[in-house]
């Protein structure tokens, strides 16, 4: 394998082409107006999307349809169709997904959550990310490949609409001829629909399908924020997939950063075998039975006929031949373009696959290791927690909040009073009224206002309370524990473990 590995590699700066230069005792000094040969030829393509000059080098793959460009087809329209049809679906009446920022409210799988629910919400970022880590650790960047909107809708949406308009279909490549500017326009077009649609969609997310068919049909004076919100959208896919592209796979996702320390050596990534392929070589071989090699022109050669196929190929611009990089997506765009060279001379295919570190190393398989038992260990814990949390999610929220100012206040010689705000959620889809009890009958319980103890389906209010009671209660701890019981109509029951201050003697 490479040295390469995981490593980002930068173009040497012109420092360090002078100090280079310096030690090697070929510079001219930078005082110098002679021209100096090693501080002006950079490496080329130093950056697999940059030339040596500095500037963007555009990179149109060839496709290879493969036996792993048609599985990634079926699953990437799979996952296109199920974006567009999610904000359209329901459960129980309620959308599958629905982030109502505005209204603060979160419907997931056709039930409702709220700001409040930190814990519900905790634990699921947490599931994510665990999540995240355990496949990482198992299957390599297959989110990345697979999964990821940007692949999903560059490679098998926006990519084939470019080989359709520059006449590549089923190739790739850079076109025989330029596109006509009509023609550009006209892809354009067509990208701007599409990113339109998708713009709309992605705010059904948010607002919901009836909400978006309404302010569809009438003007955008009526609704500027939203109008704002999907124009912006519409903007930025633009500029994602006509401009941006790749770049946001290399530079800007965070995730192929964190790789190095989520993959270990026996992480499944794609790779070329450098065992089998190595001494890389073009031309016809012919084999040496007496030696068990083949043999270009008299020397030694591998199975790699050094064709950069899969360097065509691939839609980051690697070699994959260099060993593991952070660019690679994992997309398997190289492993069906060298399978496909291997057909045709002969030799099985499997040269570049889906492997690990230590399968090409050829050293022994290990399904057991610290990273797949202890996080499977960490996830079950993490979806046993949300799991209970969402179950307790039903009918209301009651959450007790100390009053402000003073703990308590006397009224009169024997009797105190505790000040609360008692915070009330209404779950359930009908208004509701909320009554208060405890568990001790020397305890009267005044609300301060009793609006607030109605609410309508998903309202949440605060409701002030007292809590008086003898001041014996609390004589000694100068505290007394107590269970305060909160009922709806519907027969949904809280019971609250509190206490109430008072004087010690
Ligand atoms: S190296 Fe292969 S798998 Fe990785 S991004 Fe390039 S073509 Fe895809
Ligand atoms: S496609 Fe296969 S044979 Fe051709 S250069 Fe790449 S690894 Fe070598």
């Amino acid at each position: 394998m490479s040295t390469r590995k995981l490593l980002p590699v930068f173009p040497p700066s012109p420092c360090q082409v002078c100090f280079a230069a310096d030690r090697d005792g070929t510079s001219g000094g930078s005082g110098g107006s002679e021209p100096n040969e090693a501080l002006l030829k950079p490496e080329e393509h130093v950056l697999s999307t940059l030339e040596a000059d500095g500037s963007r080098r555009w990179l149109r793959p060839k496709l290879s349809m493969g036996e792993w460009w048609k599985r990634r087809r079926v699953i990437a329209y799979i996952l296109m169709v199920v974006f567009v049809a999610i904000p359209h679906l329901r459960i129980g009446g309620k959308p599958l997904i629905l982030l109502d920022i505005a209204a603060r409210e979160f419907t997931v799988w056709g039930k409702t959550f709220y700001p409040t629910d930190t814990l519900v919400l905790a634990l699921f970022l947490l599931s994510v990310l665990v999540s995240i880590v355990l496949i990482t650790a198992v299957t390599g960047r297959a989110w990345c490949g697979w999964a990821c909107p940007q692949t999903v809708y560059m490679e098998f949406l926006f990519r084939p609409i470019d080989r359709f308009f520059e006449g590549t279909a089923g190739k790739g490549g850079k076109p025989a001829s330029g596109i006509s500017p009509v023609w550009q326009i006209a892809r354009f077009g067509v990208y701007l629909v599409l990113c339109m649609f998708l713009a709309h969609t992605f705010l059904a997310y948010f607002v919901g399908t009836e909400k978006l068919a309404q302010w569809v049909r009438t003007s955008p004076i009526d609704h500027p924020s939203a109008f704002l919100v999907m124009a912006a959208t519409t903007g930025l896919m633009l500029f994602d997939f006509l401009f941006f592209r790749e770049q946001l796979c290399l530079i800007a996702c965070p995730y192929g950063r964190f790789q190095s320390v989520m993959l270990d050596e026996q992480s499944k990534i794609v790779a070329y075998d450098p065992v089998r392929g190595e001494p890389r070589i073009k031309g016809k071989r012919t084999h040496d039975e007496e030696q068990g090699i083949d043999l270009v022109r008299g020397k030694a050669a591998g199975d790699c006929v050094d064709c950069h196929q899969c360097v065509v190929v691939c839609p980051t611009g690697i070699d994959i031949r260099d060993g593991l990089q952070m660019e690679c997506i994992n997309c398997t765009q190289c492993i069906d373009a060298c399978d496909d060279v291997m057909h045709k001379v002969g030799k099985p295919t499997g040269l570049i696959r889906f492997s690990s570190q230590d399968a090409i190393a050829r050293k022994p398989k290990k399904m057991l290791r610290a990273r797949t038992i202890i996080y499977p260990i960490i996830l079950i814990g993490v979806f046993s927690g949300l799991a209970m949390a969402i179950s307790s999610k039903s009918g209301f929220d009651a959450r007790i909040l100390r009053g402000r100012g003073a703990p308590f206040s006397l009224l009169g010689a024997k009797e105190v009073s505790n000040a609360f705000n008692l915070r009330l959620v209404n779950r359930t889809e009908i208004p509701q009224k909320y009554e208060l009890s405890t568990d001790r009958s020397e305890v009267q319980i005044e609300i301060i206002d009793e609006d607030a103890q109605s609410l309508e389906p998903a309202e949440s209010k605060l409701l002030p309370i007292r809590l008086n009671f003898p001041s014996s209660m609390t004589m000694g701890d100068g505290n007394e524990a107590i269970e305060l019981t909160v009922k709806d109509d519907s027969g949904n029951e809280r019971t609250i473990s509190m206490k109430v201050l008072g004087p010690r003697r």
